[in-house]
């Protein structure tokens, strides 16, 4: 007898979320696989329950616009970016690390996102980091540590203002300090401080806030130990497995690298793009293509389909299926089909400090549509107008492409 497949879990649309995430949709399409109790059998059920879920969203409506903004560039142990798989007798690669701005229709409202709009001064106290800088020399540290504009100003660019922001999330919290993003109220021995964002929510998935109160050793160098002492709480939504943020872009689990890590996924008029950390670089995921001397024969020794970013090694066989599932949502790249669309959220970059050793693709950017102004400039109902007319043409440009 034929076998039919499995039905994706029903739940009701907002089963699980908690509230300021507004009218999103919990995806449960994924949750049987990753119940999967075997690793092996794990990562096949992941693989096939993403596959499908992949056809479902590439289907679906666009995000309204995407833009990637550059906040820092830092030096990274070249054994962690690539695995320890990398010839290479540099002992550093030079990381981008980007912020990416989303905006969608949620329930036919504009929101916009800001995806990893880390605090530079902030994260110079991860301890990784701090330790690292203790034996940098000053004149070294200023050319590998570039910090560049400020967000607020680089989205100003593009007339956007830090109060349009309606919503903030990080792929991980690694290196984060979220204080200066959440605010900190007054109290008796110190001052207030302003939240940089002052109507955005911060989604976070709850297994990564409270992992952060208890933290396995081998991901203690990488969080912010005060990072989130004394911040206002008041503005933050707790996430649980999947969501459907809104038209086009979803957040999926995507544990290993940490166990609340997450992946941005967006639609867009270059197919589906995913945005996380648990690889370094287009060749993270198509080792078996990259030009970058060891990757490819690691692989072939150790039958491995994928090179992780290893320096957080705690739950190694959840990333490697996080990342499976990565490559199964995100379309080809159309210049290189042999690479996925996974942007790394900080990616290597070819510089003195690691000659000869370059990624095979770079992305440096992802660029979708035209960045909407909000109501508050330009008249609420014909904002919404603008980005209604922006969905329609992408829908026909779709219905178009596919007739
Ligand atoms: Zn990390």
């Amino acid at each position: 007898m034929p076998r039919t497949p499995p039905e994706p879990l029903r739940e009701p649309p907002t089963a699980g979320l908690a509230s300021g995430i507004g009218p999103s949709t919990r995806i449960a399409d994924l949750d049987l696989a990753w119940a999967t109790p075997a690793s092996g059998a794990r990562l096949r059920a992941v693989r096939i329950a993403a596959e499908a879920l992949r056809h479902r969203f590439a289907a679906g409506p666009r995000a309204v616009s995407v833009r990637t903004f550059p906040i820092v560039v830092l030096p990274y142990p070249t054994k962690y970016a690539f695995f320890g798989a990398a010839l290479s007798v540099a002992p550093y690669v030079l990381l981008t690390h980007r912020c990416v701005l989303v905006q969608f229709l949620q329930a036919g409202a504009l929101k916009t996102l800001l995806f990893n709009p880390t605090d530079v001064p902030g994260a110079r106290a991860t301890p990784f980091f701090a330790r690292l800088a203790e034996h940098v020399p000053r004149r070294v540290k200023a050319l590998v540590a570039r910090e560049s504009e400020p967000l607020t100003e680089q989205l100003g660019h593009f007339g956007l203002d830090a109060v349009d922001v309606d919503y903030v999330a990080f792929d991980h919290l690694h290196a984060q300090d979220l204080r200066p993003i959440l605010g900190i109220s007054a109290g008796p021995d110190h001052e207030g401080q302003a939240p940089r964002f002052p109507n955005a929510t911060l989604l976070v998935p709850k297994v990564e806030w409270d992992e952060w109160d208890d933290l396995h050793p081998l991901q203690r160098a990488w969080f912010v130990r005060d990072g989130r002492a004394g911040a206002n709480t008041d503005r933050i939504a707790f996430t649980a497995g999947d969501l459907m943020l809104g038209d086009g872009v979803m957040l999926l689990r995507t544990p290993g690298h940490t166990s609340g890590h997450q992946t941005l996924f967006v639609n867009t008029s270059s197919g589906v793009w995913g945005v996380g950390e648990n690889g370094t670089s287009a060749d993270s995921w198509s080792p078996f293509e990259s030009k970058i001397a060891g990757l490819r024969s690691l692989c072939r020794k150790q039958d491995l389909d994928i090179v992780m970013n290893s320096n957080t090694p705690v739950r190694g066989a959840d990333q490697y299926t996080s990342m499976v599932l990565e490559k199964a949502i995100a379309d080809r790249l159309k210049r290189a089909p042999a690479f996925a669309q996974m942007f790394p959220s900080s990616e290597v970059t070819p510089s003195l400090l690691s000659l000869g050793l370059k990624p095979t693709i770079l992305h440096r950017a992802v660029t979708h549509g035209e960045v909407a102004l909000s109501g508050r400039i330009q008249g609420g109902i014909q904002a919404v107008v603008d980005v209604a007319a922006m969905r329609l043409a992408g829908v026909n440009r779709r219905t178009r492409a596919a007739e």
